[in-house]
């Protein structure tokens, strides 16, 4: 099966964010916009108007991760903008109830449901929910900033996950944010990843679209060294 590209903005020159992500989108399948309220993660990033912004410029489908406090207050806006995932993270949600609230509420908005592991979280907190979703974002770096090297804890995280998924003979996508390139993309698709989230490895390339490109043949299985 074939994985998907996710470009995640977090990295492009926001000043000129339609441009940068007209020279990926024939590229990519998705883009991953990184929304952060200064709270659940230091930094304060993007909300609703960029994303209503994007939706104007791209039929990419666009995928809210929200590093919020109380994220469930904000779907409704990012649904009234135009994006068609958000994936909430689990430690920003405080019970079993505030999960399945979340999830629920996604849905009958018409998004498409995700839960975040951060890395200090083990892959079993988003196993009660795992039917519900439409993907799980395993964290390889700490949430919160671009340009991180990659945690090798990742990957047996993507393998429980993974292995999860086909006890359950469910389908989920597991999409892994943080610190990807090829040699980190490659390791993360062959321990079950479908979805590569990469903001710098794309957008602080010499050539993003090339490096889109590249990272698109990857997740197709076309890669030249034929491994
Ligand atoms: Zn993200």
């Amino acid at each position: 099966m074939s994985a998907k590209v996710a470009a995640s903005i977090l990295s492009a020159d926001l000043a000129r964010l339609a441009e940068q992500v007209k020279l990926v989108e024939n590229h990519v399948d998705l883009l991953h916009i990184d929304v952060m309220d200064a709270r659940f993660v230091p930094p304060l990033t993007v909300g609703p108007i960029v994303v209503e912004s994007l939706r104007r410029v791209t039929d990419l489908p666009l995928h809210c991760h929200l590093q919020v406090e109380r994220p469930r207050r904000l779907i409704e806006d990012f649904a009234a903008a135009g994006a068609d995932i958000v994936t909430f993270h689990v430690e920003a949600l405080l019970s079993a109830e505030a999960v399945t609230e979340a999830i629920r509420s996604a849905r009958s908005l018409g998004l498409r449901p995700g839960l975040a592991v951060s890395p200090a979280t083990p892959a079993e907190a988003v196993f009660p929910y795992m039917e519900a979703l439409d993907r799980v974002i395993v964290m390889s770096v700490q949430p919160g900033w671009a340009g991180q090297t990659f945690m090798e804890e990742a990957l047996p995280k993507i393998e429980k996950v993974r292995s999860e998924l086909e006890r359950r003979r469910i389908s989920v996508d597991i999409e892994v944010d943080g610190g990807i390139d090829g040699a980190t993309g490659r390791r993360c698709l062959s321990a079950g990843a479908t979805v590569l989230a990469v903001a710098s490895s794309i957008f602080k390339a010499p050539d993003p679209a090339e490096a889109a490109r590249e990272l698109a043949a990857l997740a197709a299985g076309r890669h030249g060294d034929g491994r």
